[in-house]
């Protein structure tokens, strides 16, 4: 869908000020040039293959598929991946394309301490200095993976500016990357800021559908009638979308977090209740005040909450390709608890987002259809969280 450089129809650009646009044209021309080098490509298939556990299973939900009585339901198993989610396919192929850029620091922001542990771990085995920004807010609630950084030797600086959380950490590893543009690379987690990281962070993780199709192929001789994957910034769900984004047939469903409900401020329900704007560096929907300031958002999930989202969603859904359904709280903890019971996986809160999605939607599907559920990561880091949610109290 991409039209002009760096925009999807409308959305997307580079709105970045004047001391970045060198390096983000450093980046594009960096990228550019490896992405399609073979000995590029070998060394992050390497990686991904040996490193990280590639290719992810496509596993058969048998009881779950018999249980809702309708169509099939396939999990990609992004959460067999080492550290445990999809976010370590894009931290390898950047902390690479760093590495062939003469870097020797990578710089990363991150909420809940997902990507801030896979950047931290990139850094680890590629002998790179690592910092990640971090809100205090969120520091004070993760702080299991703040000691996990630490121990990867990376050095996690709290950010106190705004409400303290993942859009103040952004904002502050974009400021803090301008002073140090000759030796550091920006890992930036998600399909989203400037040109070229929406593109360029789609590129790593389409590898989940690239799999997807032959491992469906394989399995079942066609297509999926629906692809299903939660949104925060987008990537797993873009990763998951895109070799599929020609295929009209395929249903490419985007599961956002409603938090207490869209039509209250506790949402973090991008399309469903953002408007268009501009801010860390694209074009795209944003949940915003009346004033059109950022506004603060809510989600039990920590990886769903950040208040935009990736420009190439704003244009799938803009041209009615995709679909964006607001997933609660509630709904989320409820596939939670049911894929534990019924499989014996327990999947991330978030990827839980997309589970719900499916159990609403197989039901109503022919059992001869197909759907596949991107399971984005595991659900070990949520244990904690959703007992405290359930009213119990258990020691970590
Ligand atoms: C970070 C994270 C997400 C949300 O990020 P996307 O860029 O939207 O994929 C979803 N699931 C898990 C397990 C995560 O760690």
């Amino acid at each position: 869908m991409l039209e002009k450089k760096g925009r999807f129809g409308i959305y997307g650009g580079q709105y970045v000020p004047e001391i970045l646009m060198n390096a983000i044209n450093e980046l594009e021309e960096a990228y550019n040039r490896y992405k399609d080098d073979p000995e590029f490509v070998k060394e992050l298939n390497t990686l991904l293959n040996e490193y990280a556990n590639r290719p992810s299973r496509l596993y058969y939900a048998q009881k779950m598929t018999a249980d809702l009585g309708g169509a099939k339901i396939y999990l990609k198993r992004e959460d067999l991946n080492h550290t445990g989610a999809h976010k370590i396919n894009n931290v390898l192929g950047q902390a690479l394309l760093a590495k062939k850029m003469g870097k020797t620091c990578l710089l990363a922001e991150t909420g809940a301490g997902q990507h801030g542990v896979a950047t931290a771990t990139a850094a680890a085995l590629f002998g790179m200095k690592c910092i990640i920004y971090m809100g205090e807010k969120d520091m004070e609630r993760q702080a299991l993976n703040v000691y996990k950084m630490r121990l990867l030797g990376a050095e996690v600086m709290g950010v106190k500016d705004g409400t303290a959380t993942l859009k103040d950490a952004v904002s502050k590893a974009m400021s803090e990357w301008a002073k140090n543009l000759s030796s550091t690379h920006y890992c930036l987690g998600s399909v989203m800021g400037p040109h070229p990281f929406p593109t360029m962070v789609r590129d790593f993780q389409a590898v989940i559908s690239k799999e997807m199709k032959a491992q469906i192929l394989a399995k079942e001789g066609r297509l999926p009638d629906a692809v299903i994957a939660c949104v925060g910034g987008g990537s797993n769900a873009i990763g998951s979308f895109y070799h599929f984004i020609e295929d009209k047939d395929v249903r490419l469903i985007g599961c956002e977090a409603a938090g207490r409900g869209i039509d209250t401020p506790e949402t973090a329900a991008t399309i469903n209740t953002g408007r268009l704007g501009i801010f860390h560096g694209m074009k795209a929907y944003f949940c915003q005040d009346k004033y059109g300031q950022i506004a603060p958002v809510y989600s039990i999930s920590a990886g769903l909450d950040y208040p935009g989202v990736g420009p190439e969603h704003c244009a799938l859904f803009a041209a009615g390709r995709a679909e964006y359904v607001a997933i609660s709280d509630d709904e989320a903890v409820r596939a939670f608890e049911y894929l534990s019971a019924t499989e014996g996986i327990i999947p991330a809160i978030e990827s839980a987002h997309a589970l719900a999605q499916a159990m609403k939607l197989a039901p109503t599907m022919a059992k001869d259809k197909i759907i596949i559920v991107t399971l984005s990561g595991r659900g070990d880091k949520d244990c904690a969280a959703i007992a405290r949610y359930k009213g119990e109290k258990i020691y970590e």
